[in-house]
């Protein structure tokens, strides 16, 4: 059948040299590669043992803040929520019930408060959002887990520890 086009190109294989047949001059030349970053100084660390210094705006996990006196800040108004491009925080409010009033500071407050580690993108938004100064990226870094529900993470691992801790 003829060519629809004549630009096909019949290769030919070139004969291996002498040298090429042998391949040391390849071989001697990859080892001379692996030699010369053996006493490079490594790009890498031993993380987690090492840890590079962060920059100053580096955002870590969130931390739901108390007050001065160690009342929850968070009012539950929902406005990180609603600023979260990930759609990663989730909250149900509750009513401040009498005796309470060392707990919380405000008359409403989130009884669940979650936020999934795996959507979020870490951007800061709920921060900027938050009105009572409750919720800063302050922490260290998400560690890693083997499961996705593990990765939802409620007031237990949010909210700051009491002051007298
Ligand atoms: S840091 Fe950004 S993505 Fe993560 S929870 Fe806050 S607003 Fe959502
Ligand atoms: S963290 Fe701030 S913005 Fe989010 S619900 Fe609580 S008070 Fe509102």
């Amino acid at each position: 059948m003829e060519a629809l086009s004549n630009k096909r190109k019949v290769m030919e294989a070139k004969p291996l040299t002498f040298l090429e047949r042998i391949y040391l001059p390849a071989i001697f030349q990859g080892l001379a590669i692996t030699m010369r970053h053996f006493f490079r100084k490594p790009v890498t660390i031993q993380y987690p043992e090492q840890t590079r210094e962060y920059s100053e705006n580096f955002r870590g996990l969130h931390s739901l803040k108390r007050d001065e006196n160690g009342k929850e800040r968070c009012t539950a108004c929902g406005l990180c929520a609603l600023s979260c491009p990930a759609e990663a925080i989730t909250m149900t409010a509750a009513e401040r019930q009498k005796g309470e009033e060392h707990l919380y500071r405000e008359e409403k407050y989130a009884a669940v408060y979650e936020i999934n580690m795996l959507r979020c993108i870490f951007c800061g938004l709920c921060e900027e959002a938050c009105p009572k100064e409750a919720i800063y990226l302050d922490g260290p870094h998400v560690t890693s887990d083997y499961l996705r529900k593990d990765f939802i993470y409620g007031k237990d691992k949010l909210v700051e520890a009491p002051l007298n801790q």
